[in-house]
Parts: C-alpha cells; structure tokens; sequence
C-alpha cells in the first residue's frame, strides 16, 4: 500500500511578495491548505487517484481566487470560455472539454466525456450539451463573473494582445491599475496530481484561459500530454503557463518520455522541461509532478506559482514564492 499524497496548483507567474498583500496572502494559503486536505481526506478514505484529482480541481474551479471556473478571465469578446481535462493513469483514459461556456465545473464534463462517451475531447456547445444529458450542472454565464477579472480585463481589451493571469499589476486587489501590463508575467489555471493507496497516479487541470484571448483559442490545459498528463508507469503532471509554448513542446508528456526512456528521475525531468526545454520557445510557468513512488516536483521558472500538497495525514503544505518553495 503507497502512502497517498495530492498536489495542487493555482497558477504561476510574477507572484512577488510586493504583489500581494498580507490579506491577500492568507486568503490564498487558506484557499490552498482547505481544498488539499478536502484532496487528501478522499483519498485517506480509500478514494482513487483520479477521484481525489477531480474533486480538488472542482473545489478549485468554484474558488474565485483561482483562474477557472468561477473567478475565470474574459476573452477579447467580454465571455468566458473554459478548458478542463482529466486523466487516470492506471489505463490512460482520458476526458477533455474546451471552450465551454455554461458548465459550472467543467471538469466534472472532461470527467464525463472519460467514462461516458468513446472520445477524449469535446468542444463548444455539443460537448455542453453531452455534458448536461449526463447530469453536469449548467449555469447562466454571469456565474464565471468576478470584479476583478472584469477590471483586469477592461484594462486590456481593445489591445490587440491577450494577457496572461495573475499579473502583478493588474490581479492585485491593492494595486489595481497602477501599473502597465505585461503580458509575460503572470499565469493562471488550476491543476491537481495525485497517487493513491493502490499506487495509481491521475491529474486534472482546468482554466479559464488567457485575459482578452481571441475568441475560439484553446490552450495546452484540455491537450493530453501538453498540460495535463497521467501514467502509473511514469508520472502524473499539471501544467499552468504560457499555453502555447506547453503544446509546442508537449511538456507534461515529455516529462514522462524523459523518465521512461532516459531514466531521468522525476525532479531531473520536470526540472529540464521547465528550466530548459520551455524557456527555449518563450514558455514561462511551472508544473505540479508526481510519480508512482509518491515523490513530488513542483519546478517554476516564474517568480511564484500557488501550489500545495498534502502525503496521508499529515498537514497541508502551502507556499506561493520562490523562495518557499
Ligand atoms: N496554460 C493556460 C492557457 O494557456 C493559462 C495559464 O496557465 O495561465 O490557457
């Protein structure tokens, strides 16, 4: 029997202790140290992997501090269009959604297209309404409506670029609009990556995407083997970061594929996607990674990343900096 352990993330990026407030702060560890220990109380209680990943990715999706789901930033067109994939490692079953609209917890729906339909992916209105007929909750989309994101997004729109989340100029309660934005600095999205007590890995991640992102684009978050990724044989993985440069070079799989055939352990190859082989097409985020014997690696090349685990009955461990890590 394996020691269960979960991992989650809440996004990565330019989270500097300058950034954020101490209230701000502590709402963040408060927020992370609830949703692992609701994680880890699933999987304490004999729940699979791939249960635990799901219902700490939903918890995350109905936190408004978090990038998906309620609290998920606008397109270019002022919606919210939502991505959300999950995978079991024990037989590589997968279920993904992208640009969905009206479904409250679209990993609940990526978990549906996995166990009820033949496919991986499901996009737009047809993979909501195969989401509805298998009991997934619909909402209006003022639901994904948060103050903040729409002030972050006002800010941008009509600039013909996307922003990423978290900026540390636009996403700070405190400092709202004092500062240009850069588009390099800051990422959102949530993921969850757990083993269980049977030694199966599974992860999830889901997002709301980019700021202002053009209407219709979809990230590495649904792609299997780009942001999310789970193989007992290997390891399970979550990314959060520039999206397009995760699916150029299928990092979460590659994580993997460095395991398996070079025999790299599981900090060498998270460490050379996120250090090395991201960096080299202008990707910045970080990744939560898990393998089979319960060793975690949560590498970022930004300045923070909300992230936390929690192995059996021990306490949840939080941290946001760097320098925490
Ligand atoms: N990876 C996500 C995307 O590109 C965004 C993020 O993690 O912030 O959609």
């Amino acid at each position: 029997m394996s020691t269960p352990v979960i991992a989650i993330h809440g996004g990565a990026g330019t989270i500097t202790r300058v950034s954020l407030t101490a209230e701000e702060e502590a709402r963040y560890h408060l927020a992370l140290a609830e949703i692992v220990a609701a994680g880890q109380a699933v999987l304490n209680a004999g729940g699979s992997a791939l249960e635990a990943v799901t219902e700490a990715v939903r918890l995350l999706e109905d936190c408004p501090l978090f990038n998906a789901g309620h609290g998920a930033v606008y397109t270019s067109e002022g919606k919210h269009e939502l991505d959300a994939c999950v995978m079991n490692g024990a037989d590589l079953a997968s279920g993904a959604v992208a640009c969905v609209t009206q479904l409250r917890n679209p990993i609940l729906a990526a978990r549906a297209v996995m166990e009820k339909s033949e496919h991986v992916l499901l996009v737009g209105p047809a993979a909501e309404a195969f989401a509805a007929r298998h009991g997934v909750v619909t909402v209006s989309p003022d639901y994904f409506h948060t103050e903040v994101r729409h002030q972050q997004w006002l800010r941008v729109r009509g600039q013909a670029r996307a922003m990423l989340d978290h900026d540390a100029s636009s996403f700070s309660f405190a400092q709202q609009a004092a500062e240009p934005i850069d588009p390099d600095h800051k990422f959102g999205t949530v993921g969850a990556v757990a083993l269980d007590q049977f030694g199966n890995l599974a992860a999830a991640t889901s997002t709301g995407g980019i700021t202002n992102k053009q209407a219709g684009r979809v990230g590495d978050s649904p792609i299997i083997g780009a942001g999310c990724y789970a193989n007992n044989a290997t390891v399970a993985v979550s990314a959060t970061g520039t999206g397009e440069a995760f699916m150029r070079t299928a990092a979460c799989y590659d994580i993997g594929a460095r395991m398996a055939y070079a025999g790299q352990s599981l900090q060498e190859a998270s460490d050379a996607v996120v250090f090395e082989t991201l960096p080299k097409v202008g990707g910045r985020g970080g990744v939560i990674a898990i393998d089979a014997h319960g060793n975690l690696a949560l590498p970022f090349n930004t300045e923070g990343m909300y992230r936390a685990y929690g192995r059996g009955e021990l306490a949840p461990v939080t941290a946001i900096y760097a320098e925490s890590a």
